[in-house]
């Protein structure tokens, strides 16, 4: 198996960014991120992260390098053990002045009577008004793995959990969720199946006569939950869950106008489709696309839309986001997209226009945020930058301190052994 490399080059557009201003400004001598040529500076907003307070430092320096100007934590945290998980992630957003937005995730424990639900829709309320959270995360746990006392699975649209997509749309709190897996989770996992390498690595995510529903049944599953909902705004992650079949994903954003979807750790597989159908539906749908990652920060682990069995390092952060970039923004025929453990194939650019990438990288998840159009504040103290290594080789470059405190933040970190499974992967 090999390390997840995006093998993408850098070549910053000197055109597109003065280095040392605007947004695309990084510390500690990173060079501008590629960019179309002509394209403003402008920021984005990463709608699907999975963040841990340990991993503070490094999570600022991803924001400042890429020029990310609010991250989603969707590993926020639960009511469990008195809400320390949610504590954890609200100090995190306090650290970074606003820019982590965190989800709050349900305790499954106990679901799914009357007394759960009110547990759970209390505990929503208290992450909202309490810990400042912004929405909801539901992982693909449910409708796969989540039992009721009777030990039978809980369905997607099982209707004792309505009182917790209601409490969300009342709280104005969107929920992004999981359902499903790929299709080709759902085949033996042999070496023909087109998604082997990452079954190989995670032999736990094949489906595989798991005596779990079936894909499409799932996402129907999905989309009767959606629509008696309209009160609710939901994020599907991943593509609306369905990147493989892009006439679902139209049908059911035009079935259902409350309803966005995300593009994270999925731009392989829908960038197989023909660019041009590609590029439709984003312009169809413009308002309702976020952009996302799937991007995976602690300060022991680093996570970049799907690992092999080599976690990435640091220095793979970068080529990750660009190769979104490279997708959405140029023209090029057969890259490399961001993901490869996902499937060793290319894809073909699809130059979305300058206003629909505005909005998919920033506007529409203000919006569904609820942000309005003011800055989010700056926190108040800087720490070294985890990219500092290039300035602790060179001191004459890179942010003010950088070198004298690099110690810490000294790259690439180890990496972890195969099938050390404790990352929030698990909880996509
Ligand atoms: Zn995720």
């Amino acid at each position: 198996m090999t390390a997840l490399v995006c093998a993408c080059a850098r070549a910053p557009d000197p055109a597109a960014a003065a280095p040392g201003a605007g947004p695309n400004a990084v510390a500690s001598g990173v060079a501008p991120l590629w960019h179309r040529p002509g394209r403003a500076p402008a920021p984005i907003i990463d709608i699907h992260g999975h963040l841990s307070l340990f991993g503070v430092d490094r999570i600022e320096a991803v924001l400042d390098a890429v020029g990310i100007e609010a991250i989603i934590n969707l590993s926020g945290g639960s009511g469990r053990g008195g809400g320390r998980g949610r504590i954890a992630s609200r100090v995190l957003a306090e650290r970074l002045g606003g820019r982590v937005i965190n989800f709050a995730l349900p305790d499954w424990e106990g679901c799914c009577d009357a007394a759960w639900a009110a547990r759970e829709v209390q505990e929503l309320r208290l992450a909202r008004e309490q810990d400042g959270f912004g929405g909801l995360k539901i992982s693909k746990a449910l409708g796969l793995a989540v039992t009721d006392a009777a030990g039978a699975l809980v369905a997607v649209d099982d209707p004792r959990l309505d009182p917790l997509w209601r409490a969300a749309g009342e709280l104005k709190m969107p929920v992004a969720i999981h359902i499903a897996d790929p299709k080709a989770f759902w085949q033996p996992a042999t070496p023909d199946n087109e998604r082997y390498e990452e079954l190989a690595v995670h032999p736990s995510w094949s489906w595989y006569q798991r005596g779990v529903p079936d894909w499409a049944a799932m996402l129907d599953a999905g989309e009767r939950m959606f629509a008696r909902h309209p009160g609710t705004t939901f994020i599907a992650v991943h593509f609306g869950n369905a990147a493989e079949d892009l006439a679902r994903v139209r049908a059911m954003l035009s079935r259902l106008p409350h309803v966005c979807i995300d593009i994270s750790a999925r731009v392989g597989e829908f960038g197989r489709h023909p660019a041009a159908e590609v590029r439709q539906l984003f312009i169809d749908f413009q308002d309702r696309i976020l952009f996302g990652t799937d991007i995976g920060i602690g300060d022991d682990h680093l996570m970049l839309g799907s690992n092999g069995a080599v976690e990435p390092t640091m220095a793979d952060v970068l080529p990750f986001y660009e190769a979104h970039f490279r997708y959405l923004e140029g023209e090029e025929r057969q890259i490399d997209h961001p993901s490869p453990i996902q499937g060793r194939w290319k894809v073909d650019a699809i130059a979305l226009p300058d206003d629909v990438l505005d909005k998919v990288y920033r506007s529409n998840a203000r919006r569904v945020l609820g942000l309005g159009a003011g800055p989010i504040a700056p926190r108040l103290t800087r720490r070294p930058s985890p990219f500092a290594a290039a300035a602790e080789a060179n001191p004459t470059v890179g942010a003010p301190g950088a070198a004298a405190g690099a110690g810490q933040g000294g790259l690439p970190r180890p990496t972890a052994p195969a099938g050390s499974g404790s990352t929030p992967e698990e909880d996509h």
